[in-house]
């Protein structure tokens, strides 16, 4: 049967094996979060368009689903939800004791070309520590982003960086904070920067800096390199001396890394360390977490606090998860009770709300005669079938089938809350 509608372009369906599957990544990741000392928050689907695009970048200022309410109020829907959250902070937290540790689950929109793992409605899990100025909260959030990851099972790359070094040799070089953004976004894209630097008016000895540093990709030894480069330069050491220490704390911690001085972030808040997490075994579209450290709360009026975060995008998670390990549909225990004629259908549905105080359960709603009914079972991967017949319920007894061992026996009902479904 089709339907006259279709759902709209860059939107998904979740049909219910996939949902079960996705709730239980969802609960794995919501416990580390917890275990961490992170407590959730909501925020409404759409805010004010000018929450959105302040300092949010070019990339998702031109992805954006706005409109104007019927009041003539500019509303966006969420392309992200740290914008959201740290505008919940300053509304709500700023006077709590600090650190704060705020995390998310939530959909995010924006008006990308749909392919695989990029869609125009797709979902975020995130957090957001407020308050710590220090490297050992930004070594915690991306210990955190790993630990969640390896604790749904999935094999990943984590890359750190640090966007403030680019930023700065653009800056010193008499680039503009607009011109830095431009440049740093074209880095994002992975498009080539020559003409743009030329263009800002960059010197030769600078652009070729920028060039360098950019393609700095390696083990402990890059970070050497890039203070050989970058010797001169007091703001730029001071940077490469504090992701020097996030980095032997993360090592302190376990975690494996690669460093990467050309990670540029698609969202120009971010202002230090920077992280991101590829998926193995997915496409284009493998970047599953990006993170790092800003300060918007001074954009959005308030003190400037130091704040570290991340975001990991759960459908490409979801994604990498099944390509990884063919994630199996979950099977649950679950009971079907059949009646074996319509006279003991109530009786039938008694035994069902006995069962449903401890376990899944379902009645036969189609009618089916027992044969029928058993195969269903079997196809559908009951693992109990109930046969309520009339010669067993007179003496106060129904018959319990394994499905699993093809055995069956008889059971007193007074007795069915001992069963282990
Ligand atoms: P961002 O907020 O751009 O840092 O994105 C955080 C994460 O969200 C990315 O690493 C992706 O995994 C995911 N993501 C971003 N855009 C999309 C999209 N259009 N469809 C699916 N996932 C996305």
């Amino acid at each position: 049967m089709r339907s006259n509608f279709s759902k709209p372009r860059g939107t998904r369906d979740i049909l219910p094996e996939e949902m079960e599957g996705r709730r239980k990544v969802e609960e794995a990741i919501r416990r580390v979060f917890e275990g961490y000392g992170y407590r959730e928050v909501q925020t409404p689907t759409f805010e004010h368009l000018e929450l959105i695009t302040t300092k949010s970048g070019e990339e998702i200022r031109r992805h954006l689903y706005h409109f104007k309410d019927k009041s003539g109020r500019e509303i966006a829907l969420r392309p992200e939800l740290t914008a959201p959250v740290m505008r919940l902070y300053m509304e709500e937290l700023s006077h709590t004791t600090k650190p704060v540790k705020l995390y998310y689950f939530g959909n995010c929109f924006r008006y990308e070309r749909p392919q695989s793992g990029r869609y125009r409605e797709f979902w975020q899990a995130g957090i957001e520590l407020i308050g710590s100025p220090y490297p050992e909260a930004e070594a915690e959030v991306i210990a955190l982003a790993v630990y969640a990851l390896k604790g749904i099972g999935l094999k990943f790359d984590l890359q750190i960086g640090e966007v403030g070094v680019l930023r700065e040799i653009l800056g010193c070089s008499g680039a503009s904070d607009e011109d830095q953004a431009k440049v740093m976004n074209a880095i994002d894209k992975g498009e080539d920067i020559d003409i743009l630097l030329t263009e800002i008016g960059i010197p030769a000895d600078d652009r070729k800096l920028v060039y360098t540093i950019s393609g700095l990709v390696g083990g402990k030894k890059t970070l050497e390199k890039a203070k050989k480069l970058l010797e001169n330069n007091e703001g730029v050491m001071a940077r490469l001396e504090r992701l020097s220490r996030v980095l032997e704390l993360l090592e302190e911690l376990g975690v494996t890394y690669q460093l990467n001085l050309g990670i540029a972030r698609g969202l120009d808040y971010y202002s230090g360390v920077v992280f991101e997490v590829y998926a193995q075994g997915l496409g284009a579209q493998k970047q599953i977490c990006g993170g790092g450290t800003y300060t918007l709360t001074d954009v959005l009026g308030g003190e400037p606090t130091p704040t570290c975060g991340f975001a990991f995008g759960l459908d490409r998670v979801l994604l990498a998860l099944e390509a990884q390990t063919g994630m199996a549909p979950v099977k649950k225990t679950r009971v079907l009770v059949v009646p074996t004629s319509e006279d003991l259908l109530e009786d039938a549905v008694k035994i069902c709300s006995i069962i449903r105080e401890y376990a899944s359960c379902e009645l036969e709603l189609m009618r089916r005669k027992l044969s029928r009914a058993l195969s269903y079972a079997n196809n559908e991967g009951f693992s109990f079938v109930i046969i309520v017949g009339d010669e067993e319920l007179e003496r106060g007894y129904v018959v319990l089938r394994d499905m699993e061992k093809e055995t069956q026996r008889e059971v007193n009902i007074k007795e069915l809350h001992r069963i282990k479904f």
